[in-house]
């Protein structure tokens, strides 16, 4: 946990990330992406967009509401069984998830998802599972809790009609399956995809932005024939993998985790894990939804969703294969991931995000040497911010912002010196490897453009 509370205090100190409502003491499992931050989070999703949208000939991304006609939660069995089996401590009164109870006593042996309520209470009995927070053991019985929340609509309380916030992206993509299809001229196989706010009244331990109750959700659904649909289920494990290696991750820092318990309409789901500080978590899922959530639509909107294969006339409802990431989740393991403490060879340790460049919120900072050389030092900012976001920084020794730039894990420093007044060159330092080169102001742009490529 160590760098855990580390990178937390980073992240506040540097703009990355604050507590929500951070002056009124917050709001538990509330958090506000600050300057860098959003930097951050806002790259993720490009290079989301452009390995699974952009660079995916019959992939199409659209951007639903967040509020859908309550119908669509009764078709996908969110108002009937989206919920968690909560127990309160009946000394101190915090609520608690019994499957995490269970997970955490047993480290990770037991796998509550297979248990029915009675089964994890008699588990809790049995193991003297106490409180976390006041270690007592004098529990309610479990309850299911209902994760989504809720809000009404209409101006007077007579109109009201209760609405949700939406628990996932997923169904914004399956009830546009045929407007997409149509309006695209797409053909089985073809994907859409989304990114956009979640909602769920989750409890949870803390873990900073893991578990939140608003989080950013990219979600991609492939719609394929039955018989291809667990081709393209092992292809997609290995495209999201994929997706990790290219923005940086050490692939001894990833696995899969096969799911044991299957909804019943599921052929196959698996997570892929991340080597939090916390352990390993899931960062994302990949599930074969079979035709369950096109049929559930079909049967509850009483429209067809019946697709028309143009080559073989035959009519039928595609299968999915979905592929889901939470955005802040994923930016959470970046962070994790980035973060190094490097000790130097004068016996000083820097600490450096080592992020993919492009990903990286800054890619470049302008750093004039003297203050006298602001004027000169402007003008490059000027034309690098055409490009790329540019940190400007002539405040403090230039030792201190380069440990500044290197904290934020900006890949590339431009120091402007008096040889710059004369002969236009500057010079560039690797956050990495903190070599610096010099280069002329006009060769500066193709220099990091080629760097920062994604
Ligand atoms: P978990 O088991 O962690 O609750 P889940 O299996 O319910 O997750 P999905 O419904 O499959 O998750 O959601 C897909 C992805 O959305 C997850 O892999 C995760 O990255 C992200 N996600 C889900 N719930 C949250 C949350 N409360 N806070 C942040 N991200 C979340």
């Amino acid at each position: 946990m160590g760098n855990f509370d580390k990178i937390v205090n980073l992240c506040k100190s540097r703009g990355i990330i604050f507590p929500g409502s951070d002056i009124y003491d917050g709001l538990a499992n509330t958090w506000d992406y600050g300057p860098v931050g959003v930097e951050l989070k806002n790259n993720i999703k490009r290079a989301w967009w452009k390995t699974f949208v952009q660079k995916s000939e019959n992939s199409f991304g659209i951007d639903a509401d967040i509020f859908m006609n309550s119908k669509v939660w009764d078709a996908s069995g969110h108002t009937a069984s989206f919920s968690d089996p909560k127990m309160d401590c009946k000394s101190c009164k915090t609520r608690h998830r019994a499957d995490n109870l269970i997970e955490a006593d047993s480290k990770g042996s037991v796998n509550p998802d297979t248990m029915t309520n009675e089964q994890m209470e008699a588990y809790i009995k049995e193991h003297h599972v106490c409180c976390p927070k006041c270690g007592k053991c004098d529990w309610t019985p479990i309850r299911n809790f209902n994760l989504m929340f809720s809000t009404s609509r209409g101006v007077t309380d007579e109109g009201q009609n209760l609405i949700y916030l939406r628990p996932e992206t997923a169904q914004g993509e399956f009830v546009n399956f045929l407007n997409v299809q149509r309006s695209m001229r797409a053909k089985v196989p073809f994907g859409i995809a989304q990114i956009g706010k979640a909602f769920r009244n989750e409890v949870t331990p803390g873990n900073f932005t893991f578990r939140t109750i608003e989080f950013e959700q990219m979600e991609h659904q492939w719609f394929c024939r039955a018989d291809e649909s667990m081709k393209y289920y092992n292809e997609f494990k290995q495209k999201a993998y994929d997706f990790l290696l290219s923005l940086g991750f050490n692939p001894e820092h990833l696995r899969f985790h096969d799911h044991d318990k299957l909804a019943h309409y599921a052929k196959a789901a698996c997570d892929i894990q991340y080597l939090y500080p916390i352990g390993w978590e899931e960062l994302n899922g990949i599930h074969h939804r079979g035709d369950w959530d096109l049929s559930r639509h079909q049967e509850f909107s009483g429209k067809s969703m019946l697709y028309l294969d143009p080559y073989t006339n035959e009519k039928y409802i595609p299968n999915v294969v979905e592929y889901s990431i939470g955005a802040d989740r994923l930016t959470l393991a970046v962070l994790c991931e980035a973060y190094d403490e490097e000790k130097l060879s004068d016996g000083e340790t820097r600490v450096v995000m080592h992020f993919h460049p492009s990903i990286a919120p800054y890619k470049v900072a302008v750093l004039p040497l003297q203050k006298n050389l602001s004027d000169k030092a402007r003008e490059v900012y000027k034309i690098l911010s055409n490009y790329f976001m540019v940190s400007y920084d002539e405040a403090g020794s230039i030792g201190k912002r380069y440990r500044r730039q290197d904290e934020i894990g900006t890949p590339m420093c431009v120091t402007i010196d008096f040889d710059t007044l004369n002969d236009n060159t500057v010079t560039i330092r690797d956050r990495d490897t903190m070599e610096q080169i010099r280069l002329t102001i006009n060769e500066l742009v193709d220099y990091i453009i080629k760097k920062v490529a994604y």
